[in-house]
């Protein structure tokens, strides 16, 4: 849930309850965030693209009904956005040969490039490209939008190290070494299900983390399994990152960080930026599922009634990666 729906849910339950000092309390805190959020440079680290959404006709001038554009960056007061150049994990019989390294880069490819066209053409003079922190705060003081590009998942470098330099090239300032499924360099997260095929990172995982210290592209850490994580604590010289990931003691997911990952991370330096993806966050544990029932009971609704607008799974906004009016994309 957004802030702001949190914040509308929670004046809603006190009205409901005639509590006039809660609601008092909320404005203060509302107005403390909201002068917080209009003070500093406020930066989303995962913001997922769909090329479709890059082209002349359709693009994020444009309120395209998918969660972040530039309109909604303006109305919600977000300055930073770390775009996305995903690809998912192929889990066919050629995913690990040159064709299915090749199909995996064309697609890396085409986000970028997407990005790129979004930043020098389509609205130059609206966003620009962050490739350094001092480009952030200049684009930042022009009174523009500012995008830095992130990579999901590091299966397009295929078994070639020299694309971790390209891919700095093309602006990567993040990437992570797995998505969902083992990727070449890393185990997934998905492995405490299915099994882990590297315990942790495999030899040219290894290589890649010391390519992207030495370049300077930052590791993130919120899809790999938490062997490869500590495995890359051990290895990096640099601090780390979590994208977008959430805390396993609250939603125990295999997605999420447990307490000895995230003291770990805390003594590399490095960060997480929590995820809103209610997957991560709300985890429907017996405990949970027990006490949302006890409270339709006491307000007689009966079991499973959603308690919020938007409550449940699901959490990639108007039906996920696949829903915008313009093209399906995110
Ligand atoms: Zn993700």
């Amino acid at each position: 849930m957004s802030t702001i729906s949190r914040v509308a849910a929670a004046s809603a339950l006190a009205a409901i309850l005639g509590t006039a000092g809660l609601i008092a309390q909320d404005d203060a805190i509302t107005k403390k965030a909201r002068g917080i959020h209009e003070r500093v440079m406020t930066l989303d680290t995962h913001d997922d693209i769909s090329p479709n959404n890059f082209t002349a006709d359709c693009n994020y001038t444009q309120d395209l009904g998918n969660q972040v554009n530039l309109p909604k960056m303006v109305k919600g007061g977000l300055d930073a956005s770390f775009f996305i150049v995903y690809v998912g994990q192929d889990t066919g019989p050629d995913a690990f040969t040159p064709a299915g390294y090749d199909r995996a880069y064309k697609s890396a490819v085409e986000k970028f490039d997407a990005i790129h066209r979004l930043t020098e053409t389509i609205a130059e003079d609206k966003i620009g490209l962050a490739l350094t922190s001092a480009d952030a705060r200049r684009i930042y003081k022009s009174g523009r939008k500012v995008a830095f590009i992130g990579v999901e998942n590091g299966y397009p470098i295929g078994e070639d190290i020299s694309r971790v330099k390209e891919f700095y090239d093309r602006g990567a300032r993040y990437m992570s070494l797995a998505h969902n499924g083992h990727s070449q360099l890393s185990d997934s997260n998905t492995g405490e299900a299915q099994g882990f095929k590297w315990n942790g990172l495999s030899p040219l995982g290894k290589q890649v983390i010391a390519e992207m210290n030495r370049v300077g592209i930052m590791i993130d850490v919120s899809h790999p399994s938490k062997e490869s994580m500590m495995q890359t604590l051990a290895l990096t010289k640099a601090p780390i990152i979590a994208s977008h990931s959430s805390v396993r003691k609250l939603a125990n997911h295999s997605r999420n960080l447990d307490d000895e990952q995230l003291l770990a991370l805390k003594k590399n330096g490095g960060v997480m930026q929590t995820v809103a993806f209610s997957s991560y966050v709300k985890v429907d544990s017996a405990e949970r599922v027990a006490a949302l029932n006890a409270l339709r009971k006491e307000f007689g609704l009966p079991d499973g009634t959603p308690l919020a607008a938007g409550a449940g799974r699901g959490g990639r906004g108007a039906g996920g990666r696949g829903a915008n009016p313009c093209t399906g994309g995110v």
